[in-house]
């Protein structure tokens, strides 16, 4: 059996999801582990109690269908691979349906007490108010979107002050084969082809000046959601308004805006110009998946998908993620990170958890378990091949290590925003074909999409786990 490299233990900041799921791994792997918690000598403005993976919020780990459901698959693939969180959650289920519902006391506890027990994890309460000490070999930094400010302060000198941000400002992302293609089309404004570009980037949804009005008027009406007090003290910027406070400064503020119809021909009916336009703009490498250009939102999700779907061609939008806009703190992820959840500027420092840019108590915990895992290969000398890019943890690492398109607007504003996993991440898959030989419609189709996905998904997992080790080329 392979030793380490060094005998210093790895060091992990924050015990929360991701941090105490990354401990777990590291010590299951047989190795020592130091994990960092705050709590309670330093409280975040979310968390109530000094346990380690607390829920801030809700008490649901959502689907637990692993047969058809992205999240419950990502539930199925972590079990697998003997996450803490996962038999946590397991052991404190309570009833909730199809979901995965836990008591969150319940569950926090058993966490805390299993990795108390463990001979391998050693916990220490306090700050690490900066950046990590030099002498710390291996690190992974787990703080969540709360992170502390003066550890922000520290990741924001090292990434670059552009790299870290402190707001999500999500605009909704759409499934690509659910936008009707008959109505939009392809076009970028001006036809202009960009670095990277071929003049026809963008999807294109044209509105008459009667719809516009409509619209405009549903999202003045549309039910938003509050800012938390601790939210309306941070700052963030005009270039990332709301749609809806945008409609409310004027009728027309979103024509000259986000939704302004220059530069573009609707190619099914040239000689007439809409009215206004929204765009959709590709958001990763496999073109899957496609968000809305400038529409940022605080509208609640009930109230988006019925207001969105109003807009020609979205009639029958499958929403990858709503919008949304909230205080997080999270990086440029697919610019600053290499494949294992390493800083490229320096590489001791891995991060995971929601600070890479993923969303969600069951991704953060995921991004924990792989960067657990990286970390230890790392220092048997070993290395960790990352899971297949077609299972549910290898679709998200993929999305934020290297596939989703960096590209940046006008103004500036970076595109990449965190991201819950959904089946627009993963590569796609043949149709399958029905026994009877029928062929299969709507509904019927769609899940037998999903439940091939997740065949796949979890065959490929199976594969992933069992490879065996390789020693490291020196
Ligand atoms: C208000 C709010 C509500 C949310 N609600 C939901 C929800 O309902 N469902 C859902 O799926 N997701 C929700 N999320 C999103 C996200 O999934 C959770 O925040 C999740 O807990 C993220 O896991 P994590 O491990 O990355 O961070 P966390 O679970 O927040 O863990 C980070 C830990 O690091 C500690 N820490 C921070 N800075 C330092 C430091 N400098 N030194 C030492 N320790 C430090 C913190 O005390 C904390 O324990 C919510 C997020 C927020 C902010």
């Amino acid at each position: 059996m392979a030793t380490p490299s060094d005998t210093q233990p790895i060091h992990v900041i924050g015990g929360g999801l991701a941090g105490s799921e990354a401990a777990w791994q590291i010590a299951e792997a047989g190795l020592p582990v130091t994990l960092h918690e705050m709590r309670p000598e330093r409280m975040t403005e979310a968390h109530k109690t000094q346990g380690l993976a607390e829920l801030v919020c809700s008490n649901s780990f959502r689907s637990d269908d692993a047969e058809a459901n992205a999240v419950g698959l990502l539930h199925e693939e972590m079990r697998r691979a003997n996450s803490l969180i996962m038999a946590a959650g397991d052991a404190h289920k309570l009833p909730a349906g199809g979901a995965l519902a836990v008591d969150r006391e319940n569950f926090s506890a058993c966490v805390t007490e299993r990795l108390g027990a463990h001979s391998l994890v050693k916990i220490v309460r306090g700050e690490i108010a900066g950046h990590p000490p030099q002498d710390w070999s291996s690190v992974i930094i787990a703080t969540g979107p709360l992170t502390s400010p003066a550890l922000s302060q520290a990741v924001r000198a090292l990434t670059g002050e552009d790299e870290l941000a402190f707001f999500d400002a999500i605009a909704p992302i759409v499934t690509k084969e659910s936008i009707n293609m008959d109505i939009c089309w392809f076009q970028s404004r001006y036809d202009k082809t960009g670095p990277g570009g071929t003049g026809a980037d963008y999807i294109n949804c044209p509105l008459n000046e009667a719809r516009y009005n409509a619209f405009i008027d549903a999202l003045l009406a549309g039910e938003k959601t509050e800012f938390h007090q601790w939210e309306k003290d941070t700052p963030y910027f005009e270039g990332c308004l709301p749609i809806e406070v945008m409609a409310a400064r004027g009728r027309e503020t979103l024509r000259y805006g986000p939704m302004k119809p220059v530069g573009l021909t609707n190619s099914h009916d040239p000689g007439i110009k809409p009215y206004a336009i929204v765009q959709l703009r590709q958001d990763n490498a496999l073109a899957t998946l496609w968000n809305m250009v400038g529409f940022q939102t605080k509208l609640k999700y009930g109230a988006q998908t019925d207001i969105f779907r109003m807009i020609p061609g979205l009639e029958t939008a499958v929403f990858a993620r709503l919008g949304g806009l909230h205080r997080n703190t999270f990086l440029n992820s697919p610019k600053v990170l290499d494949e294992s959840l390493r800083l490229r500027a320096e590489p001791r420092l891995r991060f995971a958890g929601q600070i890479t840019g993923v969303e969600g108590y069951v991704e953060s915990s995921a991004i924990g378990l792989l960067a657990g895992r990286f970390a230890a290969a790392e220092k048997l000398g070993r290395t960790a091949p990352p899971p297949p890019p077609t299972t549910a943890m290898g679709a998200l690492i993929n999305h934020i290590t290297g596939g989703h398109l960096a590209s940046e607007d006008a103004s500036g504003a970076r595109s990449f925003q965190p991201m819950n996993v959904n089946f627009g991440l993963f590569p796609p898959i043949e149709r399958p074909k029905p026994k009877d030989g029928k062929r299969l419609r709507g509904k019927e189709k769609g899940h037998a999409r999903k439940r091939a996905l997740c065949a796949r998904a979890l065959a490929d997992t199976d594969a992933w786990l069992g490879a065996p080790a390789r020693e490291a080329a020196e």
